[in-house]
């Protein structure tokens, strides 16, 4: 396989397989493998409207349950094609390079913000549960998480079961002072970065967690070196108060955002921001993902 090839494969995001409501298998590239990704959000609802969002949220409708039999069918069938190599032959995965023919992970992520469910820890338990069934313990459980709802009872209720079945938590973490990030993700409501640090801290007391970090150009400029500082001060303090970090992911914008002042960073702004971050915080390892659009 070419690297253009290989690279739409990777970049191929769209949520919908055959007829499923939650269930999405990509090729991704954090993943280095399939991951079976889990769209609880097909009402695409969020508390944060961040300027670099690809879901288009002129069509929001609204939250409701998971429809826990639904998810337990998909993610079985998606599954149980995937162990067979069945997904394989299907047109969407059948360029996928041999090194990548693995599953990886389930990823709770999606259209909107998946613990906003009142259910999410159902959802969990079904994931935990069909993946036993199918003796696929290897494969992680995967939360992608804005982090807005970390000490909310049905995330609380989620975590045993994270915990006991190779689950990862893979917060969100876009700005260093309260500025950046009423700009960067327009939260809803009152929800503040102090807030999100102080989440991001309980949850990684007890177990390290991944930060997703997006870095974007903003109508021609990209993040202040202050506010780069800020970032890294918060990355340092979640440390200090005993919060375990796995892992720094540095992104940029992948696919079209929201807003069209939103443009990637280049490579070399990229780097030289990874190279700040590994710099002010050398306990942690930082990883780099590009755009494809420059
Ligand atoms: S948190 Fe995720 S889904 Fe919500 S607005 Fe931001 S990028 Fe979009």
């Amino acid at each position: 396989m070419d690297n253009k090839s290989a690279d739409s494969l990777i970049r191929d995001h769209r949520r919908q397989w055959r007829d499923c409501l939650y269930i999405y298998p990509v090729i991704a590239r954090r993943s280095k493998g399939l991951s079976i990704g889990v769209n609880l959000n097909p009402e695409k609802t969020c508390n944060y409207s961040c300027v670099y969002c690809q879901v288009d949220r002129g069509i929001q409708r609204g939250l409701h349950d998971v429809q826990l039999p639904i998810l337990h069918d998909e993610l079985l069938l998606a599954l149980r094609q995937g162990q067979a190599g069945q997904l394989w032959q299907e047109h969407a995965f059948s360029k996928t390079p041999k090194s990548m023919r693995r599953i990886n992970d389930i990823a709770f992520s999606g259209d909107g913000e998946p613990t906003c469910l009142a259910n999410f820890d159902q959802a969990v338990k079904i994931a935990a549960e069909v993946k036993k069934q199918l003796k696929m313990e290897d494969v992680k459980l995967v939360v992608i998480t804005n982090a807005t709802m970390l000490q909310s009872p049905q995330f609380l209720r989620a975590l045993p079961t994270l915990d006991a079945n190779n689950g990862e938590i893979w917060a969100k973490l876009d700005a260093g002072s309260e500025e950046y990030f009423n700009k960067v993700n327009r939260p809803h409501g009152q929800i503040t970065l102090r807030q999100i640090i102080d989440n991001i801290v309980v949850t990684a007391l007890d177990r390290p967690v991944v930060i997703q970090t997006l870095f974007a150009s903003l109508a021609g400029s990209p993040p202040t070196r202050d506010e780069i500082q800020a970032y890294c001060d918060r990355l340092t303090e979640i440390l200090d108060r005993g919060g375990q970090i796995k892992l720094v992911q540095v992104h940029t914008v992948a696919r079209a955002p929201a807003e069209d002042f939103v443009q990637p960073l280049t490579k070399p702004e990229l780097d030289l921001l990874a190279k700040t971050i590994r710099l002010a915080v050398p306990s942690v390892p930082v990883e780099t993902f590009y755009s494809s659009a420059k």
